[in-house]
Order: structure tokens, then sequence, then C-alpha cells
């Protein structure tokens, strides 16, 4: 495997000098309520203050600023339920970059029209974020264009990893580390950092009942398929790909744990962060908080993390959930 190599801390470095120009070093900040409920000190690593709304910026810009002249002037093309599709049109408008996002009719309407305004050409294709990747493998083939995958590169798991030399500068000593799961980019990179540093971190991914894709292909031993469902925590949504050549091998080795949380924990933990530290964080981005809340995370105990990853909701929809008038389906 060439995973065990793929990124190494020197790499996490690299994409920081990268990247530190254009992408915003995040607060963490102590979270008194949560930590008083829980018994142990919450911090929150505010990516939801980070441009485009998400962590995705720092992947997608790493990624693009490593392009040559002549894979720039091909233009790129990344499938998204939303936040990766944001941060590659805002990354690459800056380096003048030619973007085309594909994604399936599940994305909600306030994070396509985000994409629009950031200036890429967007396609909604099918239901599934299959069907989103058929045609972006379509635009490759015929168009020329550069495929930027969400998280199974090198280079979007180093960017994604700045975060973890981040949280070790403001706090060495992390005991547990919760992020929300998906493709595992974020997760993977995070790990790398903080392994480095203190191996006995517990690195914990945490994802939704509804589809956990890595969940499954960890159980399964390989990367398996995994039906999509709506759910609150959207942008955690999607498979890991069955030609999956770096993160499920990263997840395997790096992280110790894999919490799911159900939608009604996901929407009490939004309405909690909002209500006790002003945060307004997506479904995605409450999933560590929305474990903790509900007593999931074994052995909680001295310093915890929780990554709150991304803040791009829908208001109407926020509003609901913060009144306690969200409907389950
Ligand atoms: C993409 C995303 C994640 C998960 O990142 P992966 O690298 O796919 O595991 C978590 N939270 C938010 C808000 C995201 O947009």
């Amino acid at each position: 495997m060439t995973s065990q190599l793929a990124v190494t801390l020197r790499d996490i470095y690299r994409a920081r000098r990268t990247i530190l120009p254009s992408v915003r070093v995040t607060p963490l900040v102590p979270s008194p309520d949560l930590s008083h409920r829980i018994g142990a000190s919450v911090f929150l690593k505010l990516e939801t203050l980070q441009q485009t709304g998400s962590f995705k910026i720092r992947g997608a810009t790493n990624r693009l600023v490593r392009l040559n002249a002549d894979e720039r002037g091909r233009g790129v093309v990344a499938v998204s339920t939303g936040n990766h599709g944001r941060a590659v049109a805002h990354a690459a408008r800056t380096l003048g970059i030619r973007t085309t996002v594909c994604m399936s009719s599940l994305v909600p309407q306030n994070k396509l029209a985000a994409i629009r305004d950031a200036g890429a050409d967007v396609r909604i294709v099918g239901h599934a974020q299959d069907d989103a990747e058929e045609e972006a493998k379509r635009l490759t083939q015929e168009e020329n264009m550069i495929a930027v995958h969400p998280f199974d590169h090198p280079h979007i798991i180093a960017g994604q990893g700045v975060i973890g030399v981040e949280l070790l500068e403001d706090l060495p000593d992390i005991d547990c580390l919760l992020v929300g799961l998906s493709g595992g980019g974020l997760i993977s990179g995070i790990a790398i950092a903080l392994k480095a540093a203190s191996p006995q971190t517990r690195v914990i991914g945490v994802s939704m009942e509804r589809g956990p894709a890595m969940f499954h292909s960890i159980k399964a031993g390989k990367p398996v398929l995994v039906e999509e469902q709506k759910t609150l925590a959207d942008s955690l949504g999607g498979g890991i790909g069955l030609d999956n050549r770096y993160t499920f091998a990263l997840v395997q080795q790096y992280v110790d744990d894999i919490i799911l949380v159900t939608e009604q924990q996901i929407a009490a933990a939004m309405a909690y962060l909002y209500r006790s530290d002003r945060v307004i964080a997506e479904g995605g981005g409450s999933v560590g908080v929305a474990a903790l809340l509900h007593d999931l995370v074994p052995n909680v105990r001295g310093n915890i993390v929780c990554v709150i990853s991304g803040g791009n909701i829908d208001m109407e929809q926020f509003t609901r959930i913060i009144n306690g008038k969200y409907t389950f389906d």
C-alpha cells in the first residue's frame, strides 16, 4: 500500500506555507457549558469562520496551487455535495482557473447558489453523487479537464491536515479529537499531524446513521457502496469510492473509532451550539458535539477538541431547527 507514506507531517507543513496567504487560521475556543456538562474541557475549532464557510478551502487551495500551467489552462472539475464545490470555485477564481462543478439534486439550494456565486459553471445530474461523478469523468475524458477529488488525493489530505498543526500550536495536549467523517480526507490529514506529536491522542470520526459509507467500509475491510440518504448532515453524504486509493487505508491506520449519530441528535447539537456558544454550524459540522451531548463517546476526560467543520446551512432550515420546529422524515 502506498498510503503509509502518501502524506507525511512534512507535507502538511508544506501545505501550511502554501495556503497561508489565502486561508484563515481559525480560532480554537473553549465551550464552557459543554465542558461543565460532560466533565471534561471541550474546545471548538471554528472552521465555520473559514472563507466559503468550511475547512474545504484548505485542501482545495493546496491542490490547485500545485497544478502546473498546462493543468491550470485545462480547467478543473469537481463533484460536490456543496462545500467542496464552493471551495474549489473560490480557490480557482483566485488563481484564474475555469471551474465546472457537477452535483446531484440532493444538494440544498443555498449551497448551489453559493457555488454559482463563486463563479463556477454548475451541472445538476441525477439523484446521487454517483451520477454527478459520471458526468465529471466525461468532462475529464472528453474535454481534458482536471478532476479535483474532494478527499482522495495527497494534496487535499495535506491541506486539511493543516488544521492539525494549528491545533497543536493552540493546545499541545489533546486527549480526544472528534471530527465529522465522510470521505476521510479531513480526519486523515488531522490525524497524521496529531499522531505524529502524540500517538496516544484518540482520533474519533463521527458520521450520521443515514448512509455512513466509511463506517461500513471499515467494517467490511474494504470500500463498499452505501445507499445515499437524505440527512441533516448533507456534507457527510456520498461514498468513499470503490477505487479509493488513500483515505480508506489512512482511516484504517489512524482512526481509533467511528461513532454514528441520529438526525435528532444532530439537530439537538445544532440548537445547542447556537444557544450555548453562539456558533452557527451545519449538520455535518455538529456531529462531534452531537456525540458528546448524547454520551456516545467512551472515556471522556482531559482536553477534547470538536472540529466544527462547516457552517453552510439554509437559514430557514436553521431557524426551524433551533426553534424545535424541524420535521424529521
Ligand atoms: C466535507 C465535509 C466533512 C467531511 O470531510 P471528509 O474529508 O469528506 O471526511 C465534514 N464536515 C463538513 C462541513 C464538510 O463539508
